[in-house]
C-alpha cells in the first residue's frame, strides 16, 4: 500500500497515527523470516573468521546487509546481488564463493511505503518510520531508495589474527560524507530485546546508482525518495561452528554499550 505525503504533514499527528495504524492493520499480514548468521555479539569479540559462503547466504533472502571474512569491508545485498564495500572506498560486486562472519538477509517484500518529498534528516525519517505503523516488537527490512544531499559513511578496515574485538577496530576508520548522490539504503530496523543478537534500532548500509561509493550510514539527509519497509515476523538465527565461537563471550556487561560504540557512531 502505498500513499505519498509531505514528511512535515506526515504522521506526527494523532489523526496521521490513526491512518498509520489502519493502513498497517489493512495490510496483507502474512510470516516472513528474517535470517542471520551469527551473532553481533560474537562479531563485537573478534569473531570475524567467515563461516558461510555468499552462494548460500543468498539462499536465505535478496536483501540485506552485513559484513566479509576477516572484517573486509561493509556489505550490501540488492536484487541478490552482493556489493562490497572497502575501507579504500572501493566497490566492487562480491563473488559468491567469499565467505561472512555475520550477514542479515531476508527476501524483501515491502509491506509499507512513504513516498518522501523535500529534505529530510535521518533523524525525521527514522520518526517517520516509526509513525508508518510499524511495531517495536518485530523486524522490519528497511529499504531507502532516492536522491540525497549528503550521506556520509564509515567502513570496517580488514583485520589481522590474531582478530581484535571490534571495539578496537572501528575507532579510527574515517567518515566520508557523499554529496549529491542517488542511490539505496537496506537495512533493519531491529526491536530492543535483540540488543546483541544484532543491533537493536535502525542499521543500513548505503550504495549509489553508479555502485562508486557507500557504506555503513552514518547520517544523512535526503531530498525525495521511497521509504520501503517489510514486516518480519520470524527470525532464524544459524550460529557458527567453531572453536572461536564455543570460547567467545557472547553476554559482556557492558553489551549494550559495545554495540552502540561499534554501530552507531
Ligand atoms: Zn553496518
Amino acid at each position: 500500500m502505498t500513499t505519498t505525503a509531505r514528511h512535515d504533514q506526515a504522521d506526527t499527528t494523532t489523526r496521521g497515527r490513526e491512518k498509520a495504524f489502519e493502513r498497517a492493520r489493512h495490510s496483507p499480514v502474512v510470516r516472513h523470516e528474517v535470517f542471520q548468521t551469527s551473532l553481533m555479539s560474537a562479531l563485537l569479540d573478534g569473531i570475524y573468521d567467515g563461516d558461510m559462503t555468499l552462494a548460500e547466504l543468498l539462499g536465505h533472502g535478496n536483501f540485506g546487509l552485513g559484513t566479509f571474512e576477516a572484517l573486509d569491508g561493509e556489505m550490501i545485498i540488492l536484487d541478490s546481488v552482493p556489493w562490497q564495500l572497502r575501507v579504500d572506498g572501493s566497490v566492487t560486486r562480491a563473488s559468491l564463493d567469499q565467505l561472512t562472519p555475520f550477514a542479515t538477509v531476508t527476501n524483501f517484500v515491502p509491506t509499507l511505503s512513504e513516498q518522501v518529498n523535500g529534505p529530510m534528516t535521518r533523524a525525521e525519517l527514522s520518526s517517520l518510520v516509526d509513525h508508518l505503523g510499524v511495531s517495536a516488537n518485530y523486524l522490519y527490512g528497511l529499504r531507502i531508495t532516492g536522491d540525497f544531499e549528503w550521506v556520509s559513511t564509515r567502513t570496517v578496515r580488514r583485520q589481522k589474527r590474531p582478530f581484535p574485538p571490534m571495539s578496537q577496530t572501528t575507532s579510527d576508520e574515517p567518515v566520508v560524507r557523499h554529496e549529491h548522490t542517488s542511490g539505496v539504503m537496506a537495512g533493519f530496523r531491529t526491536p530492543l530485546f535483540e540488543q546483541g543478537i544484532n543491533v537493536a534500532g535502525c542499521h543500513v548500509h548505503y550504495v549509489d546508482n553508479e555502485h562508486s561509493h557507500g557504506g555503513h550510514v552514518v547520517d544523512f539527509v535526503m531530498n525525495s525518495g521511497v521509504i520501503e519497509v517489510c514486516l518480519g515476523t520470524d527470525l532464524r538465527v544459524r550460529l557458527p561452528l567453531s572453536e572461536a565461537f564455543q570460547d567467545a563471550d557472547l553476554a559482556p556487561n557492558d553489551l549494550d554499550q559495545q554495540v552502540r560504540a561499534a554501530e552507531h557512531h
